[in-house]
């Protein structure tokens, strides 16, 4: 049998950057969806913090914040990516096909042809 996740404890602390405090957010205080701002409880700076999302999957589970999202596109390809965007691919698959066929010696509107016309393997 498997195990079900009945409850997720998720202690996280922060560091203010100005004082140096360690302070701790617990569960629901948390931020999910979007930045929350609060104070440092010392000395008082306002401190942004970014959204945490807990994926959970048969294999693998990991905390993601959006701070150590990597990015591996350059320039090039975000230009690329958001000519293929406003053409009416969703973000991921425009992602996908750029990351497929880009070559740092392509110029970005080589780039975007070679991305629109590439053939996703099946
Ligand atoms: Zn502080």
């Amino acid at each position: 049998m498997k195990a079900k996740i009945a409850r997720v404890q998720l202690d996280i602390d922060y560091l203010c950057p100005n004082c140096y405090l360690h302070f701790r957010l617990t569960n629901s205080e948390i931020p999910r969806n979007k930045h929350i701002s609060q104070s440092c409880p010392a000395c008082k700076e306002p401190l942004k913090i970014s959204p945490i999302s807990l994926e959970t999957s048969a294999c693998r589970s990991s905390v993601i914040t959006d701070s150590e999202t990597i990015t591996l596109d350059s320039d090039d390809s975000l230009r690329a990516i958001k000519a293929l965007q406003s053409q009416g691919y969703g973000k991921k698959e425009a992602q996908a096909r750029v990351r497929a066929v880009y070559k740092n010696t392509m110029s970005v509107s080589d780039l975007i042809m070679e991305a629109i016309s590439y053939e996703q393997p099946a």
